[in-house]
């Protein structure tokens, strides 16, 4: 079977993680959120989660040498040996450098960069009314957009929801910040390499998820051919 390995762009709070749960379910890849392993690292007090708490609350980008480690090794995991979907790596163009180089070491290569735009008023009142949840962070709602059938409890699990340390409006004007200027270089870095496809990421999150699985399909097409 031919590899999928797609890579989620945008910005915080663009709908990267919202989408990447509904496209891991539509073609099996393994969805792997930078983010979320931070987080958990955290939550664990690991030496990395200690290191990246600060740069993580400052709404600053966690250094390269620990991000790129742990990402590297994670996409060489079983489960992902069909095919990923990368969600909040990489952020910068040394990040890009590095996951090019990790792949074609192993005879691997991206097969698409998915763009998911938004404004930055948009960023601020998704980012404001965002809930996960304590159990699965995957499990994202929105207090007006996307709300949980009982307030702050997880339709899937009944877990409690909570709101992101990072998602008060100090800390994402700065991310958005980060964003512009180390991030969406990536753009037309991809661009370059012909890999890049563009979605409208101010639709409803089920209009979003149709515009992409039906690109991701064909690039699935493309790579059986
Ligand atoms: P968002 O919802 O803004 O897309 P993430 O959950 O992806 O946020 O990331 C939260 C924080 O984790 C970032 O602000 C940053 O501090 C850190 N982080 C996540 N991915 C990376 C990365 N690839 N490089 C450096 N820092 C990262
Ligand atoms: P990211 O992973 O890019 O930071 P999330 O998927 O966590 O973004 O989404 C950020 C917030 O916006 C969440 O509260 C989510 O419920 C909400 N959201 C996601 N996609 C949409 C959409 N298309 N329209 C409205 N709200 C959305």
């Amino acid at each position: 079977m031919s590899e999928l390995n797609l890579i989620l762009l945008g910005p915080p709070g663009a709908g990267k993680g919202t989408q990447a749960e509904r496209l891991r379910d539509d073609f099996g890849l393994a969805h792997i959120s930078t983010g979320d392993m931070l987080r958990a690292q955290v939550a664990e007090e690991t030496e990395l989660g200690r290191a990246a708490k600060r740069y993580m609350d400052a709404g600053d980008l966690v250094p390269d040498d620990v991000i790129i480690d742990m990402i590297i090794g994670r996409v060489g995991d079983p489960d992902a040996a069909d095919g990923f979907l990368l969600d909040g790596f990489p952020r910068n163009e040394a990040q890009a450098e590095a996951l090019a180089k990790a792949l074609k070491e192993r005879g691997r290569r991206l097969t698409g960069a998915l763009l998911i735009d938004v404004p930055d008023d948009v960023v601020v009142q998704r980012l404001a009314g965002r809930r996960t949840c304590v159990k699965n962070a995957s499990h994202i709602y929105h207090v007006d957009f996307d709300p949980p059938k009982h307030e702050g409890v997880c339709d899937q699990d009944g877990a409690r929801l909570v709101q992101r340390d990072d998602d008060q409006e100090d800390t994402i004007r700065r991310r958005l910040e980060v964003y512009h200027s180390q991030t969406e270089p990536l753009i037309a870095y991809y661009d370059r390499a012909g890999l890049l496809r563009r979605f409208d990421g101010t639709r409803s999150a089920d209009e979003v998820h149709d515009h992409i699985r039906a690109t991701v399909a064909t690039l699935r097409l493309e790579e059986e051919l």
